[in-house]
């Protein structure tokens, strides 16, 4: 784990991820009990490097806590109508809990059709419109995943929110909005911050609570962090080898060594050695949001799978309802 060079409190994903898939194990465990275990298939398109660990690490996790996985491969080029037909064969498959489609996708595709066309109640990433309105409204049914491990870390560390001055950093409709939207409705007040906004530094370092989601590597420094702040850096960013990091993060003992010996490294959107001293909690990279997310996938995965049995039981006791 990364050590804070003084002061901040760390946001340890690993300790807490590892708490929440102990729990969805435990809940599969008994819907495997009484009929099947919850059943998520992951959509890869094409062969992107990253999404391919990604896909692996999530259904690895899966089968780790007591689901069942799968990872349907579709060729690098496909069609926009033969993925939206892979999706579509997803929502009818009633061995199928959880369906996601792994982001992001090759040009030439338009995620929101991938959005709309997912079956809202196997939408486990929380992306379709219907699960977006309903976080919004604060009544979500599936968090999208990111955001729901933004949240558990913020309370994990016992950062209190209500009435907390948030600013987000990005605006992604998987990151950034939703994450917003869950600290408007846990009460805090909320600034979304992008590329077009002027003044950048000074509205961050006005936040106490601050979510860095830009996909920029050290991009947070300490002019953007208020003494005490909460940082939570939602980046990852992998440093090719050989190639030159940010001239700032040369100071990171960690970057440094890797550009030197040719190794890739991953960094996070905030430069944590310089934010963590002044910081009150900051997340590090890795081990911060990262592994929240999947264990969050999987909490989403039990939970559509529970839904499917309640749904499908109402309807066997009142066949009007079908
Ligand atoms: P994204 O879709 O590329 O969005 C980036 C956001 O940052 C956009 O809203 C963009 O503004 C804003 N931005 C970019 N450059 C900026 C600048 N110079 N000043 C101010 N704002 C700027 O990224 P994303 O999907 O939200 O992901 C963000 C980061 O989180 C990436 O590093 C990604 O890999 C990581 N991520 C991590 C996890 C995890 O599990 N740990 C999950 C998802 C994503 P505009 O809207 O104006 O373009």
């Amino acid at each position: 784990m990364t050590e804070a060079p003084a002061g901040a409190t760390i946001l340890d994903g690993t300790a807490l991820a590892a708490k929440v898939r102990e729990s969805v194990r435990k809940d599969a465990e008994k819907l495997s009990a009484t009929g099947r275990p919850p059943h998520l298939r992951v959509i890869l398109l094409g062969s992107d490097p990253a999404s391919q660990t990604y896909v692996a690490a999530k259904t690895k996790a899966a089968r780790e806590s007591g689901c069942t996985a799968e990872t349907v491969r579709l060729p690098s080029g496909i069609a926009p109508g033969a993925l939206l037909a892979e999706v579509r064969r997803g929502n009818t498959d009633e061995g199928v809990d959880g369906l996601l489609v792994q982001l992001p996708l090759e040009p030439g595709h338009d995620v929101r059709r991938i959005y709309d066309a997912i079956d809202p109640w196997k939408d486990v990433d929380g992306v379709h419109p219907e699960n977006v309105g309903r976080l919004h409204q604060g009544r979500p049914r599936f968090t999208p995943c990111t955001p729901a491990g933004i949240l558990a870390l913020l309370d994990g560390g016992g950062v209190t929110i209500p009435g907390r001055r948030a600013v987000v950093l990005g605006r992604s409709d998987i990151v950034g909005k939703p994450v917003a939207a869950l600290l408007t409705c846990r009460d805090a007040t909320v600034t979304i911050c992008h590329s077009k906004t002027p003044d950048l530094e000074r509205v961050c370092s006005e936040a106490e609570i601050l979510v860095a989601a830009v996909g920029r590597p050290g991009f947070v420094t300490r002019q953007h962090v208020r003494p005490g702040a909460a940082v939570v850096d939602v980046g990852v960013n992998r440093l090719a080898p050989g190639v030159a990091p940010p001239a700032h993060l040369m100071g990171t003992a960690r970057v440094r060594r890797a550009f030197e010996e040719g190794r890739p490294v991953l960094v996070g959107d905030v430069d944590f050695d310089a934010v963590a001293p002044i910081a009150g909690w900051i997340s590090p990279v890795p081990g911060g949001v990262g592994p929240l997310t999947v264990a969050m996938l999987l909490a989403n995965t039990v939970l559509a799978a529970r839904l499917s049995r309640e749904r499908h039981r109402s309807e066997e006791m009142d066949p009007l309802t079908l």
